[in-house]
């Protein structure tokens, strides 16, 4: 899975540091990201913008880091970057695709924290300016003490398995066009087991029985932690189709399943150990 980027080690501890010209940087501008696009698409690193390096230097925070590699964000509001003879606007939904995986996680926790930042730079309370915290990954109101930190939103993502198959779903209007699990984010007062109840009723109309945790995921792309659970359809397996949240849904035995899966989502991951026949 996406954060799985092991023998490399992500340091997501708050730090104050400051860079230096071997750092690497995120700049986001208007849903896009700026790339080094040389050999492979990568992410830059200051001495790569030379002539602005300094002053975006010191318009950046720290971020985090992967083994001894530090990431930092340029602040767009501050300093202008413009495309070079090696640095490209990309659009972000390429995040996902960029190699080795560890780059595309590196991307994907940086886009996360750049929404967190930009949409706090007022207090939600009084309207003053919000400040970032140099004590903790929060920003504070300078007027109110108001704190915020980064949205991390709980949600589950369901396979639901009855007589030797696993239901499959497709959202409805996205450009996402393969199958995924029944998935949801968690309401205020319920729990994870009570989301996976709720949204399995929501959306496909059945009810679940023998509700199992298997594992959990970062989820930078849409600010969650996804958690993956199994469940055993419990009645009528008859589907009810929520149509503003799926196009379809269907119960397929792993020989049907397609084989167009990647190792980046935990719901894939979950798909592909059904179809290879390692979960009953
Ligand atoms: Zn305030």
């Amino acid at each position: 899975m996406i954060q799985d980027i092991f023998p490399h080690v992500f340091h997501n501890e708050f730090q104050i540091k400051t860079p230096g010209m071997d750092s690497y940087f995120l700049y986001f501008q208007d849903g896009r990201l700026l790339l080094d696009h040389r050999t492979s698409k990568r992410i830059p690193q200051f001495e790569d913008i030379k002539s602005q390096g300094k002053e975006a230097m010191s318009c950046s925070d720290y971020l985090f880091s992967i083994d001894q590699m530090d990431f930092f964000l340029i602040d767009e509001t501050a300093v202008t970057l413009t495309e070079t003879d090696s640095l490209t606007f990309y659009e972000t939904g390429i995040i996902r695709d960029l190699k080795p995986m560890w780059v595309s996680f590196a991307a994907i926790s940086a886009g996360q924290l750049h929404r967190f930042y930009s949409s706090n730079r007022f207090c939600g309370c009084c309207g003053s300016p919000m400040m970032k915290s140099k004590k903790e990954r929060s920003m504070v109101c300078s007027s109110c003490g108001n704190t915020v930190y980064p949205k991390i939103a709980p949600a589950v993502i369901v396979a639901v398995t009855y007589n030797g198959k696993l239901l499959l779903t497709k959202y409805a209007g996205r450009e996402y066009t393969r199958y995924a699990l029944v998935a949801g984010y968690t309401e205020f007062g319920e729990t994870l087991e009570e989301t996976v109840n709720r949204e399995v009723m929501e959306e496909v109309g059945l009810r679940v029985k023998n509700i199992r945790y298997y594992k959990n995921q970062p989820w930078g792309f849409s600010d969650s932690i996804l958690v993956g659970y199994w469940a055993e359809l419990n009645g009528s397996p008859q589907v009810r189709l929520d149509e503003t949240e799926l196009s379809t849904a269907v119960w397929m035995a792993p020989e049907d399943i397609p084989d167009d899966f990647t190792n980046l989502s935990l719901t894939h991951e979950m798909i592909l150990l059904f179809k290879n026949g390692k979960v009953s």
